[in-house]
């Protein structure tokens, strides 16, 4: 795993002159799982593409590791950051399988290792290699689609996760699977998984320790489950 240092991290949108995150202090515990809630555009979404340098603060620090993000080489980020997004993100023209491969491929993995891989994490998603490796997005439903997104993040076994409602349209049975699996990437893996849901359970079932946030992004509560549900 890695730690992650959010310091006096701010986002403001151009021509919205409210902040959409605003001085946010945070430290995440390498091979910690850190839950993010709060309500629709508190900022959670914001705070993930800051890490993960889609976009970049307005102002404040991004440590992983203590590497500043802004100074990391990209190709390194991609490495080490793997995300997942309730829309899955998948590149329409690209298969499957080419989804997946993205990032092993932008790192030179081998060939045959990544073959390797994409059948692997396939199958930890739940879903066959020999039906889905060559389908396209659009063949499959949204919750496959996510499940693919998912498979894509943990491809090239990144030491942090980020993760924005990443099983939202997953059925219940393959959800409670797919939590299952974070959990033993987390405890055999160490990964650090940064995880923005609206489920409550979720939360509980999932979190080391969870930011309950208000407007901006203010903490309002970090804490363990166990905590949060006594107060
Ligand atoms: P959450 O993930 O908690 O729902 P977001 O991070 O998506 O919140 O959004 C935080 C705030 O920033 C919201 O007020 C949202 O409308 C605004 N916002 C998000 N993306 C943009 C953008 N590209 N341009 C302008 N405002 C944005
Ligand atoms: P194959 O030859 O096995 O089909 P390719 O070598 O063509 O695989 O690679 C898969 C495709 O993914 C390539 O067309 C490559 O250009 C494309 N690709 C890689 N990265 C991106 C990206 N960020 N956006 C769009 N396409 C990409």
């Amino acid at each position: 795993g890695a730690a992650i240092e959010l310091e006096n991290l701010s986002k403001r949108y151009p021509g919205n002159p409210a902040p959409a995150v605003d001085n946010v202090t945070m430290h995440i515990n390498a091979g910690e799982t850190v839950i993010l809630v709060g309500p629709s555009g508190c900022g959670k979404s914001t705070t993930l593409k800051m890490i993960n340098r889609l976009i970049e603060p307005s102002s404040g620090r991004i440590r992983i590791n203590e590497e500043d993000v802004t100074r990391m080489d990209p190709v390194k980020l991609r490495r080490h950051v793997g995300y997942a997004i309730q829309a899955s993100g998948l590149f329409p023209h690209m298969t499957v399988a080419q989804n997946i491969a993205l990032v092993p491929k932008m790192i030179g993995w081998s060939k045959t290792r990544i073959r390797e891989r994409v059948e692997e994490m396939l199958d930890l998603v739940g879903l066959d290699p020999r039906e889905f490796h060559g389908r396209y997005p659009r063949q499959l439903s949204g919750g496959q689609q996510q499940r693919v997104g998912v498979a894509r993040a943990l491809a090239a076994d990144p030491p942090v996760l980020l993760m924005d409602e990443p099983f939202g349209a997953v059925d219940p049975i393959t959800r409670d699977h797919l939590q299952d699996e974070l959990i033993r990437l987390q405890r055999e893996l160490h990964k650090t998984i940064v995880f923005v849901t609206h489920d409550f359970d979720e939360a509980i079932k999932l979190g080391d320790r969870i930011a309950v946030l208000r407007e901006r992004s203010h903490i309002a509560q970090f804490d363990t489950p166990e905590a949060i549900l006594t107060n």
